[in-house]
């Protein structure tokens, strides 16, 4: 049973490696940005309250998304374990998402880091807008704005986990299999 974290920038292929993972460790995989943009589609009061921000590139209110990763970690397919993709992003989820853990008297095992650098970041999210048709993908000026809110929200976050112990770094370039080889590699380890 494993209950983990994937954080990295946008486009360091953690969403890819998430399904893998959740595929291989038999554990439930919840992006919370497939969950936004699922909502936005359907039009549902969560996906009206969502779009400007996501259309934006911004973070989604904390209390808005807090509540929706609560409300989805209560789901039996969670109890046996989980990761979650794309949440927490800042401090102050991250602390939201220990209170919910230890309401659930559970922890952490493992928060894995996808690293890349900027310049691969840009040119594999610009292919992702053509492949899925993303638009907050096709955007340069969006782009930067969800990079830039990583380094100054998201990193902060991860050095805190890993003050605790509980970070492990991969390098997420290369292909998809050597990625992944990679991550189970450290995973194990
Ligand atoms: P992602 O697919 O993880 O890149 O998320 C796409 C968009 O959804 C982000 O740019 C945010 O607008 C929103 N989003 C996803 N996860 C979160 C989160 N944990 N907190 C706030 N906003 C989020």
């Amino acid at each position: 049973m494993t209950r983990m974290l994937i954080v990295g920038p946008q486009g360091s292929g953690k969403g890819t490696q998430a399904k893998l993972i959740s595929e291989k460790l038999g554990i439930v995989a919840i992006s919370t940005g497939d969950i936004f943009r699922e909502n936005i589609k359907g039009e549902t009061e969560l996906g009206k309250e969502a779009k400007r921000y996501v259309d934006a590139g911004d973070l989604v209110p904390d209390s808005l998304t807090n509540r929706l990763v609560e409300d989805r970690l209560s789901w039996e397919d969670a109890a046996s374990g989980f990761l979650l993709d794309g949440y927490p992003r800042n401090r102050t989820q991250a602390a939201s998402l220990d209170e919910m853990l230890s309401r659930l008297g559970v922890s952490l095992d493992v928060v894995l880091e996808l690293t890349a650098d900027t310049e691969e970041l840009t040119q594999r999210i610009k292919k992702r807008a053509e492949i899925e048709g993303r638009e907050d993908d096709a955007d340069e000026k969006i782009i930067r704005r969800r990079l830039e809110l990583f380094e100054k929200e998201t990193r902060p976050m991860i050095e805190e986990y890993a003050s605790r112990g509980l970070v492990k770094q991969v390098n997420g370039l290369g292909s998809v299999e050597d990625v992944n080889a990679r991550i189970m590699d450290a995973l194990n380890s």
